[in-house]
């Protein structure tokens, strides 16, 4: 016997989320029917408007939803640095450290040629110009310890350097392979404070 046409949907749906797999779409699907309504609704409308109650900024990819993007704001952040991520959430990330107060720029993702993701679809020309307009002084990348991440950071070091700008990577307490997703405030505090040229 299989679960009724509704419940189906709400599983197939749970299941798009990374790591989610069929037994645990079911416990969450089981979880959500037995919400209160009031919770349902609220749920329900939330995800209706999410899309347009959020602004991406065009420069730097952060979500907000203020008049301005609070990471653009020169008035009170520091354009002699800018830091490179490599999905808008990871600004979010580093900002709750508190260690940080530059800019940022997020690129589409990181080299892989296996996913066929190659430079061009870096949009490297977006970064370049912000850091002639800002006259930045350093570029942090914070980009995972992955091979995709070691790879994208090579290139941009190459391409960077060339224009006398310093290049540094997040670095100590990162584990290889780690995701910057995964690591606590504490671990990634750690990792800015000690970055390392490239
Ligand atoms: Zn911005």
């Amino acid at each position: 016997m299989s679960y009724p046409l509704a419940l189906q949907k709400l599983i197939s749906f749970l299941r798009k989320f990374p790591g989610v797999g069929k037994k645990t779409a079911e416990r969450f699907a089981f979880q959500i029917i037995y919400w209160k309504d009031l919770d349902l609704t609220a749920f329900a409308e939330l995800l209706k408007s999410i899309k347009k109650d959020l602004i991406t900024c065009s420069t730097c990819k952060a979500l907000y939803d203020k008049a301005r993007c609070p990471f653009c704001d020169l008035d009170i952040r520091d354009s002699n640095l800018l830091c490179v991520v490599a999905s808008p959430k990871d600004i979010f990330t580093l900002e709750a450290t508190g260690i940080y107060n530059g800019l940022y720029h997020a690129i589409p993702g990181l080299l892989s040629p296996v996913d066929h993701f190659g430079p061009s679809d870096l949009h490297f020309n977006e970064l370049k110009e912000r850091l002639s307009r800002h006259e930045t002084k350093e570029v942090i990348l914070a980009l995972d310890s992955t091979i995709e991440g070691d790879a994208t950071a090579l290139f941009l070091k190459k391409e960077l350097e060339p224009a006398g700008i310093r290049v540094s990577r997040l670095a100590m307490g990162m584990p290889l392979g780690s995701s910057l997703d995964f690591l606590d405030e504490g671990t990634l505090t750690r990792a800015f404070s000690s970055r390392l040229p490239v």
